[in-house]
């Protein structure tokens, strides 16, 4: 594999996989969040610098069953102009067939052709090599740059490999910037190492968490899965969020982590409300003893003071998931304080990368984006790249 940055593109047509997987407002399909597609402009800019011409191919939503208005790319042809400061984007109404084969092979140097929803064929999420192969066929060289979807063995992102010799494959600018970031806190971390994890379930944590206890330092366990392990160790919860089927799972994280020395830090206190909703009434309680009727909803103010003397010693942080219900105004606190806390670490010295959609959210809304040293645009991927699995579209770059 050449490097990208290396490589002249000049009079070469690159067919990139670009994540402009981005939320739309539903009424006026406006764009919402543009984070995914700025990400991937200094990718398409390097290219057309070279003197060559972008074919950028995406998903958009979760189209059903063909075509369907509110997921085409079309809508977004205008911003994307704009960021690509005025550059000429053409768009194909349909990503394979005539049209995109006739725009391609009409493509001048410096133009940029955007193909509709790669999802509006089933071929794509199948991995069709049938479908790969035509997709192939549009551009000179292939070019991975959606980092978002690279856990995903799809056409466009894996499978398409196989139709470009390896010095004709490439990680676009943000793959490289996202691999690097994840490998520099998964293998080259400078201890101490903590991770926080928050969010809602165990069961969706418990493959990181347990390749983490090979690694870190701390474990800050936070959010609504906090409470199963409360319960797993005798306490009270009252009715906080808890899977009972995961209590052993979290019994023996805990015995893991002590076997390995790894420091488990969970909320001494939470906020409590009788009712999952904002408005309801607010008290603080133990995290272990929680009255009935009750439940948890964030980490109390002893339990973000307990986190951020944690993180405040660390040199490396990566944070998946947030402390509690931070989409309502008061159940938002914990998750505020300890992005403050990864922000100052930060600023005094530590590596952080945060990923995973919720605490990407909270960083953003907070304001704590740039703040932090790398914000990942992965969630899922991101996510199973820290379970210590071969991402696909990874891969597929390499192979
Ligand atoms: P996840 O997608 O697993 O990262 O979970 C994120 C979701 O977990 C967010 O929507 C939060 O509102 C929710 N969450 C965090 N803490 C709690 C809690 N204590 N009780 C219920 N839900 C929570």
């Amino acid at each position: 594999m050449t490097s990208f940055a290396q490589h002249n593109f000049a009079n070469q047509k690159a067919l990139i996989r670009v994540d402009f997987n981005v939320p739309l407002d539903k009424q006026t399909l406006a764009i919402t969040d543009d984070t995914r597609m700025t990400a991937a402009v200094p990718t398409i800019k390097k290219i057309l610098n070279d003197g060559g011409s972008v074919i950028l191919m995406s998903h958009l939503g979760r189209p059903k069953d063909g075509p369907e208005d509110k997921y085409s790319l079309r809508h977004i042809v205008n911003h994307l102009i704009k960021l690509l400061d005025g550059a000429t984007v053409k768009f194909a109404n349909d990503c394979i067939g005539e049209e995109a084969i006739e725009k391609a092979a009409h493509l001048q140097v410096g133009e940029v052709l955007l193909l509709e929803n790669l999802r509006f064929y089933k071929e794509e999420e199948k991995g069709d090599a049938d479908f790969a192969k035509k997709l192939a066929a549009l551009g000179d060289v292939w070019i991975n740059d959606a980092f978002g979807t690279a856990h995903r063995a799809h056409a466009s992102t894996a499978v398409i490999a196989q139709f470009f010799a390896p010095e004709k494959r490439f990680f676009g600018l943000l793959m490289d910037a996202e691999v690097a970031a994840a490998e520099k806190v998964l293998h080259k971390s400078e201890k101490p190492f903590t991770a926080i994890i928050g969010g809602a379930k165990v069961s969706d944590k418990i493959l990181i968490i347990e390749n983490l206890l090979e690694r870190a330092t701390d474990i800050i366990i936070g959010g609504g899965m906090a409470y199963t392990f409360m319960k797993a160790q005798g306490g009270h919860i009252g009715k906080s969020l808890c899977e009972e089927d995961r209590l052993d799972m979290a019994l023996s994280v805990l015995a893991k982590a002590e076997a390995k020395g790894v420091n488990i830090h969970l909320p001494s206190d939470s906020v409590i409300a009788d009712n999952f909703s904002n408005d309801a009434n607010t008290s603080t309680a133990p995290s272990n003893n929680i009255p009935d009727g009750w439940m948890g909803l964030d980490i109390g103010a002893m339990a973000c003071q307990q986190f951020t003397n944690v993180l405040h010693r660390s040199k490396t942080i990566l944070w998946n998931g947030p402390m509690g219900v931070f989409e309502m105004s008061h159940f938002q606190h914990g998750t505020k304080a300890i992005a403050t806390a990864v922000a100052e670490a930060t600023t005094n010295g530590a590596f952080s990368l945060v990923g995973g959609g919720d605490s990407v959210a909270a960083v953003n809304q907070f304001g704590y984006n740039d703040k932090v040293s790398y914000v990942s645009t992965g969630g899922g991927a991101l996510l199973e790249y820290f379970e210590g699995k071969q991402l696909p579209g990874i891969a597929a770059v390499n192979s």
